[in-house]
């Protein structure tokens, strides 16, 4: 693994915590520290990294308590509290 992509982890794995210590701003500042590291290094961010943060607002998204995920269609949807939504495929 690259280095950009073993920091791109570590990133994930800091605005998690900080989101689960109810630190949005904290949280908001490594996804957006990530997602330059993955643009500067022509990286894809990891899928886990691009389902939990918000396109529009950068926020590391957490199911029931910044987010609201529901099932449609077969689709995950995953509204965040800035009123922007997601859509995936749901991979069972
Ligand atoms: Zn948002």
């Amino acid at each position: 693994m690259s280095i950009a992509a073993e920091r791109l982890e570590r990133l994930h794995d800091l605005a998690s915590a900080a989101a689960a210590d109810g630190d949005d701003e904290r949280a908001r500042y490594y996804v957006q520290l990530a997602r330059r590291v993955a643009e500067r290094n022509r990286l894809s961010l990891p899928k886990q990294f691009r389902r939990f943060t918000c396109d529009n607002c950068d926020r590391y998204l957490r199911p029931g308590s910044n987010a609201r995920v529901r099932l449609q269609d077969g689709h995950v949807v995953i509204t965040c509290d800035c009123g922007a939504h997601a859509r995936y495929p749901y991979e069972g």
